[in-house]
């Protein structure tokens, strides 16, 4: 795979833009064929590039997208923070168009400026699994992954290997 390099989600917007169908044809085809081999192949590729590329020369994710909370992930979140959940949900959540938590702003609010995430051990749980790369069945979300390629570089990235292999 391409060494991975930093780009903004404008950069990324662009360049997903410019390969748009061609991605939709190879997810398309994926999605008909199931390929035993794609897990295998798309954690593999994981694994390189979050051994190479660090989250924090990026975190585009926490400043654009942010996670989508469940309850735990909020109680836990106020426990972290000494708050009641109650407060904890007034002071940082909102609820979507979909009606689920989110919290109210972005860049996330515990983004830090060196970008480090200021309530790592007990951040959420979309948090941890971003951006899911490293998950079974992984034609199941080919579309939504796609979607995190105007994100993340690193599904970019693995999005443009997945296109030199022939499936
Ligand atoms: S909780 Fe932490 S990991 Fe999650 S979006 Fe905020 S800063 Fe990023
Ligand atoms: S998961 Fe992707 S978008 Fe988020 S910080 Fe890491 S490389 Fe950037």
């Amino acid at each position: 795979m391409r060494k991975i390099k930093y780009k903004t989600p404008e950069e990324l917007k662009i360049l997903t833009d410019k390969n748009r169908a061609e991605t939709h044809a190879l997810i398309k085809k994926l999605k008909k064929k199931k390929p035993k081999e794609l897990d295998d192949f798309i954690h593999e590729l994981h694994i390189d590039a979050f051994s190479e590329f660090s989250c924090l020369d990026c975190a585009n994710c926490c400043k654009t997208i942010g996670p989508r909370l469940t309850d735990k992930d909020i109680d836990r979140l106020a426990k972290h923070l000494k708050m009641k959940p109650s407060e904890f949900l007034e002071q940082y959540v909102k609820t979507d168009e979909d009606n689920d938590f989110v919290f109210r702003e972005h860049p996330c609010p515990f983004l830090l400026p060196d970008n480090y995430c200021m309530v790592y051990e007990n951040r959420p749980k979309a948090c941890r699994e971003y951006p899911h790369t490293d998950r079974k069945h992984f034609y199941q979300i080919l579309t939504l992954s796609f979607k995190n390629c105007e994100t993340c570089p690193v599904v970019y990235e693995i999005f443009e290997e997945m296109k030199t292999k022939k499936w």
